[in-house]
């Protein structure tokens, strides 16, 4: 009798723009399996897929094109669970203030460009104790905000008048950019969401990041 090789639980990087190499960095820091998702041939073994940041036009027309956005939602109701960064939760939510929305999954409403241009961007570090014992370096590149949850959803990170982080029991989204950080935190907790194992530990120093490292951005005279 022929035998099928078992596929080991991977997680996948959506590979059409933004940061994939930053959150595959992340992912092999923790020694998780995870690969590129270009193809629809690449959810092979996927048990997750993170939608990474970048400009969420852009993405939703390059899934389109390629049809993957059907086959993320065909993956999602047979189990596939979703992270969205940035763009990914504005591509994620059911409502998008203003505009038609995309996959429309995850039972929130979300502002995009809600902090203004990207010269409004920032960093800035947070407490968060159900996920990190020590405190969380966080990175708002031109970000939305969300602005409310449905039913079933449940706030993993309230900030002033908006959910920064929020998850229903199949989809994590973060409206910063954890992959641009040293710290492992949210890729532990969505690496645990899509049922693999992972130790806990695994944080690299990086002394490049900077709580005001955005100030960098202002014009240079
Ligand atoms: N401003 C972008 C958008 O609306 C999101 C930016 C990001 O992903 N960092 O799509």
């Amino acid at each position: 009798m022929r035998q099928e090789t078992p596929v080991a639980p991977t997680i996948g990087v959506l590979d059409l723009q933004g940061g994939v190499v930053e959150h595959l960095e992340h992912l092999a820091a923790l020694g998780i399996p995870a690969r590129r998702v270009k193809l629809a041939k690449d959810f092979e073994g996927v048990a997750g897929l993170i939608i990474p940041g970048g400009e969420s036009t852009t993405l939703s027309r390059l899934l389109q094109r390629d049809g993957l956005d059907r086959e993320i939602e065909e993956r999602f109701r047979a189990g596939l669970k979703l992270w969205g960064t940035c763009a990914g939760a504005i591509l994620l939510a059911r409502e998008v203030i203003g505009e038609a929305a995309f996959l429309g999954l995850m039972d929130i409403s979300v502002q995009r460009n809600a902090f203004g241009s990207q010269l409004d961007s920032f960093n800035r570090t947070v407490d968060i104790p159900a996920l990190h014992e020590t405190s969380v370096p966080l990175t708002f590149i031109r970000a939305p905000k969300i602005l409310s949850l449905g039913e079933g959803v449940s706030s993993l990170l309230q900030i002033d008048d908006y959910h920064a982080a929020a998850e229903d029991p199949k989809i994590l989204v973060t409206v910063f950019h954890p992959e641009l950080t040293p710290n492992l935190a949210f890729h532990r907790h969505f690496v645990r969401k899509c049922g693999i194992p992972v130790q806990d530990g695994g944080e690299r120093s990086d002394d490049r990041w900077r709580a005001n490292s955005w100030v960098s951005f202002a014009p240079i005279p």
